[in-house]
């Protein structure tokens, strides 16, 4: 069947999948193509759009551990970001599936950049074994005028940025089974059976996989669990300008803690650059009423590049919030989150960061390997049912 075939609605010929999937984001599309891949039979739920959580809000940058460099526990989380990395690296170039061939790459590389009193830390996190095969000190030519600053150092960083919405719908073609527009009413799951009941109609499932980001909080209850047992949500503020000069991928340290003060990514409608800004300005802003964290993300802008003058763009900051699997702290896990929700058979999924989503997927496909073999004659036929559409990506909706 062709891919274009394999992503249209569906009628359920009998309603019954080995695996059901729920959430269309970057992590239930990668579990499906790896389940599938797997020998089984897999029907996908989205009760909105594909990529319309938090996989249309990111700002696509396949971490290799940089962000984490900084902080205490960085070793961990980097090997997991950099091997999940090299999945992306091994799909985009066609050396093993999914088909990612397809994916828009904004930019094959991120600068960082800090200012003078910074340096040391910075040059520690380099030298650090972690960081070595991906810093280096970037090229004149390679820094844009605008970022250029006296006593400024300037670090090319081997990360690739992605437009997350191009990665979802490579995904969603690149396996068969349906994908389907609905709403789930109630789920009835049991070790060994499934019944999730949708505004469609009812499906049955050997296991049920819970990819639903935020929205896994409300599929818990149905399955009679408190979500706080097992997740947690972190907010941000992100905030999206139009007007910049020039399309800027980048991280500004210039702070004492362990995250990045800004992190610029950009994108080009017509004639407009777009900049999307996250970092401290997002996590510190989510106290700050819109109006306030627009002022803020100019303040922030003004002091970054001082030759510029933000007062002439345009401005939107965006609440949203990071749905991770719970920690001991609440702070962020450093590696996907992957569990068995006692007793219901079902399997929810938190993969922590876009870019660690195949390591996520690939520990979904153990677990149910480890108790399901594929059953024959879950065949569907493409009918009448509504299939989601593509999500426009946060920093483009206007309100
Ligand atoms: C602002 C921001 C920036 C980020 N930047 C980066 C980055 O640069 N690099 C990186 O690696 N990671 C980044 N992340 C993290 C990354 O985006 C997430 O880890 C990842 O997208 C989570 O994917 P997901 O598929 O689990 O969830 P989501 O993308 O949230 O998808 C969940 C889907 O489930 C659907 N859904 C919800 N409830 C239901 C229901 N009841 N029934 C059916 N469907 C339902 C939603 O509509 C949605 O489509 C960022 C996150 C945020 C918020």
């Amino acid at each position: 069947m062709p891919p274009e075939m394999a992503d249209s609605g569906g009628m359920l010929s009998n309603g019954r999948f080995d695996v059901v999937i729920i959430g269309g984001g970057v992590s239930g599309l990668w579990c499906r193509w790896r389940i599938a891949q797997a020998g089984y039979s897999v029907a996908l739920l989205e009760s909105n759009s594909l990529g319309s959580g938090q996989t249309g809000a990111s700002q696509g940058i396949l971490h290799r551990g940089v962000k984490y460099a900084l902080s205490a526990q960085a070793a961990h989380a980097a090997a997991v970001a950099e091997e999940s990395a090299r999945a992306w690296d091994d799909a985009m170039t066609g050396r093993a599936g999914p088909d990612l061939s397809g994916v828009r790459v904004l930019a094959d590389r991120m600068l960082m950049w800090t200012d003078a009193g910074l340096l040391s830390k910075l040059t520690g996190a380099i030298a650090s074994k972690v960081l070595t095969s991906h810093v280096v000190p970037a090229e004149p030519k390679e820094i844009p005028s605008f970022l250029a600053q006296r006593g400024r150092s300037v670090y090319r960083v081997g990360e690739t940025v992605i437009d997350p919405i191009s990665v979802v719908r490579s995904l969603a073609q690149s396996a068969r089974g349906p994908l389907i527009r609905t709403g789930v009413r109630a789920i009835a799951s049991t070790q060994d059976q499934s019944v999730v009941s949708t505004e469609s109609g009812e499906l049955r499932a050997g296991a049920l996989v819970l990819c639903a980001g935020e929205g896994n909080a409300g599929l818990l209850e149905m399955l009679g669990q408190r979500p706080d047992d097992w997740m947690q949500r972190r907010d941000l503020h992100m905030v999206a300008a139009a007007g910049a000069p020039g399309p800027l991928f980048g991280h500004w340290v210039a702070s004492a803690t362990d995250k990045p003060r800004l992190s610029v990514t950009s994108a080009i409608t017509g004639s407009v650059v777009h900049w999307y800004l996250g970092g401290e300005l997002a996590e510190s802003g989510v106290v700050r009423p819109q109006e306030d964290q627009i002022a803020a993300a100019k303040s922030e802008l003004e002091i970054c590049f001082p030759g510029l003058n933000p007062e002439s763009w345009s401005f939107r900051a965006i609440r949203i919030s990071r749905a991770e699997g719970k920690t001991d702290a609440g702070k962020r896990p450093d590696a996907p989150v992957v569990r068995e929700i006692g007793g219901t058979g079902a399997i929810a999924v938190w993969p922590t960061k876009l870019v660690m989503a195949p390591a996520a997927a690939d520990d979904v496909c153990r677990l149910i390997q480890a108790r399901l073999r594929p059953v024959p004659g879950n065949e569907w036929i493409p009918g009448s049912e509504a299939r989601p559409d593509y999500a426009i990506p946060a920093w483009q909706i206007r309100e």
